[in-house]
């Protein structure tokens, strides 16, 4: 069967900032360092979702493990491209993270409020280590001191959709992260 043609909305794109194949390239390079950061060890995965459910399994792909998976959710934006107030965190996580390696992974890290409050939250909680691997790095936005152990790639001050990213929920399905053209953003 031929494979589908590409999504509509990949034309709402006023530019690609990361191509799919330099993503799936950075993604087999991040594997190879938390593998051996991680040997014999192991593994808990927690992904914050929906933002990083991509990621996360095309990184999980690349994992030699032994490793387990959960997930989280964690809000800010609701709406537009703006953060309303402080992360809320919806902890529905099934595993014990007491004792645990855990392993954090979101698609951006912006302000960094959501990562730091969802790490002290894991640390809280038991966790022996935590250590956070993001695909995407706005430096310019942090607005707590927050870095991140594993970045797929830093990208400038502006607001990106596709590979997990939403703008109002829409176009986490395109394969490539990109900008809106503006008058998407203002529907
Ligand atoms: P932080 O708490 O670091 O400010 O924000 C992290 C969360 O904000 C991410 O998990 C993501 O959901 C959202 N976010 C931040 N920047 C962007 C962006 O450029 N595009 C999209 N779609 N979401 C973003
Ligand atoms: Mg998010």
């Amino acid at each position: 069967m031929p494979a589908p043609k590409p999504a509509p909305e990949l034309k709402h794109l006023d530019h690609v900032l990361v191509t799919p194949l330099a993503i799936k390239r950075r993604i087999v390079a991040l594997g190879h360092k938390i593998n051996k950061d991680y040997a014999k060890k192991d593994l808990m995965v927690v992904a914050i979702v929906n933002g990083a459910l991509i990621f996360t399994a095309d990184l999980l792909r690349n994992l030699t493990g032994p490793l387990r998976l959960d997930c989280l959710r964690a809000s800010s934006y609701h709406t537009g491209t703006k953060a309303v107030g402080e992360p809320r965190i919806v902890d529905q996580m099934k595993l014990d993270v007491r004792g645990q390696s855990v392993l954090l992974v979101d698609d951006i890290l912006d302000t960094g409020k959501t990562l730091a409050a969802v790490a002290g939250m894991l640390k809280a909680k038991g966790a022996a280590s935590v250590r956070t691997c993001v695909l995407l790095d706005k430096k310019a936005r942090r607005a707590v001191p927050f870095e991140a152990d594993y970045v797929g790639f830093e990208i400038p001050n502006e607001f990106v959709v596709g590979y997990g990213l939403d703008f109002n929920e829409r176009y986490r399905h395109l394969p490539c992260i990109g900008v809106l053209k503006p008058k998407y953003y203002a529907s």
